[in-house]
């Protein structure tokens, strides 16, 4: 199999599973016990906080583990003070459109920040934003679909100083970019270990001291009482070794991916009738996204299936859904382009003759006759 879907998963990194399996089967203590076989799980724990506190640059107590990106991004909006307006990028991804829209259910009211026809965030959305008072901004770091790395820094900095709270969605831009959490200056940063050759199941948000998060979950200790339940001990081993290995071997995988990510669109832009989406945009360096003027997205990742390929045809929660993408409508896609939407998400065990493989396949696929 070709797999060119690493922004939906990844497989888990052999270094990385080695450091999971004691924890499966030796050390199988509970981290709240008391004795001995409880307390060395419990530095375990510790070790790989301060594993990924390493990576983005914060203190490990600004970390909490949670079940994944999802629940990160659902944690942050609780951040929400009532009777508050929030606003979200219109890009953002469905673990914090949809929260949102609950919240606009509850009361909330809920703007959506603009972008420009590359899926940028652009000064004068901001501006407005600014002008509507919002007690709460997301605005996802890369994006899930089209890679587009937004200028969260730059943002963050304008609406902080505004009083308003900051929170970003980095978990496609980690391990993939440089994702330094002081630098971005926002109160809250989403991050999500499957996406970093870690195991499923496991994530974390960062978060600012007083920034007012509140608890999903109630009946445990855990993570400072803002996720309670027994803590899922191999998958956080397991994410912190990620997590060191993504810091460690950042700069060549990047390159490494700009590489390959270079010599796919090369070989794209001659197909006939080819757009390559947010061309003109910062992304994350292995994401592409194209559509084909006439050709069926869902139709064309069915055709590489049957050949060994697989490839998204849009994020991996909407496609399967018939529904053109969000965030191609918010960039201003034509709906019938946005339709023959694919995505291409590059991996560290990728290859040119992968790359070499697919496109020769693509064309043959949508040359008629
Ligand atoms: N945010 C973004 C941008 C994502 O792409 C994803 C997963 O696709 C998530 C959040 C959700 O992360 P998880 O699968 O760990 O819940």
């Amino acid at each position: 199999m070709i797999y060119f879907d690493h922004n939906a998963t990844t497989q888990v990194d052999d270094r990385v599973l080695e450091t999971m399996m004691p924890f499966l089967k030796m050390f199988f203590g509970n981290p709240s016990s008391l004795y001995r076989h409880g307390r060395l799980v419990r530095s375990a724990i510790d070790s790989a906080r301060e594993q990924l506190a390493a990576l983005v640059g914060v203190q490990p107590t600004q970390v909490i583990f949670t079940s994944g990106g999802t629940e990160a991004n659902n944690l942050a909006l609780t951040a929400i003070k009532s009777e508050s307006k929030l606003a979200i990028s219109a890009v953002e991804h469905p673990s914090i459109t949809e929260p949102a829209e609950h919240l606009a259910s509850l009361g909330h009211e809920l703007k959506l920040i603009g972008v420009d026809r590359n899926g940028r965030v652009t000064q004068e959305a901001i501006a407005e934003i600014i002008r509507y008072r919002p007690a709460l901004v997301s605005i996802m770091l890369a994006n899930n679909e089209t890679g587009v790395i937004q200028d969260v820094a730059h943002y963050a900095h304008q609406l902080r100083d505004k009083g308003i709270i900051v929170h970003t969605d980095a978990v496609q831009a980690l391990g993939k970019i440089q994702v330094h959490y002081n630098h971005l200056g926002v109160h809250m940063m989403s991050l999500s270990s499957h996406k970093i050759y870690g195991p499923k199941g496991c994530g974390a948000l960062i978060f600012e001291k007083g920034v007012g998060l509140k608890p999903m979950l109630f009946g445990g200790g855990q993570e400072q009482t803002l996720r309670a339940g027994t803590e899922n001990v191999p998958a956080i081993v397991g994410f912190g070794k990620a997590a060191e290995l993504a810091g460690s071997e950042l700069a060549q995988r990047a390159e490494h991916l700009l590489k390959l990510r270079k010599l796919l669109e090369d070989r794209l832009t001659v197909i006939p009738g080819m757009s390559i989406f947010s061309k003109e945009a910062e992304r994350s360096p292995n994401t592409v996204q194209f559509g084909i003027e006439d050709m069926d997205g869902e139709m064309l990742l069915m055709k590489l299936d049957q050949k060994g390929i697989a490839v998204s045809s849009g994020s991996a929660c909407a496609s399967g859904g018939g529904k053109p993408s969000q965030v191609l409508a918010a960039m201003g896609v034509a709906a019938g382009l946005a339709k023959s939407a694919i995505r291409i998400s590059l991996g560290k065990a990728n290859t040119e003759a992968e790359i070499i493989e697919f496109t020769n396949l693509l064309e043959t696929l949508v040359t008629p006759g």
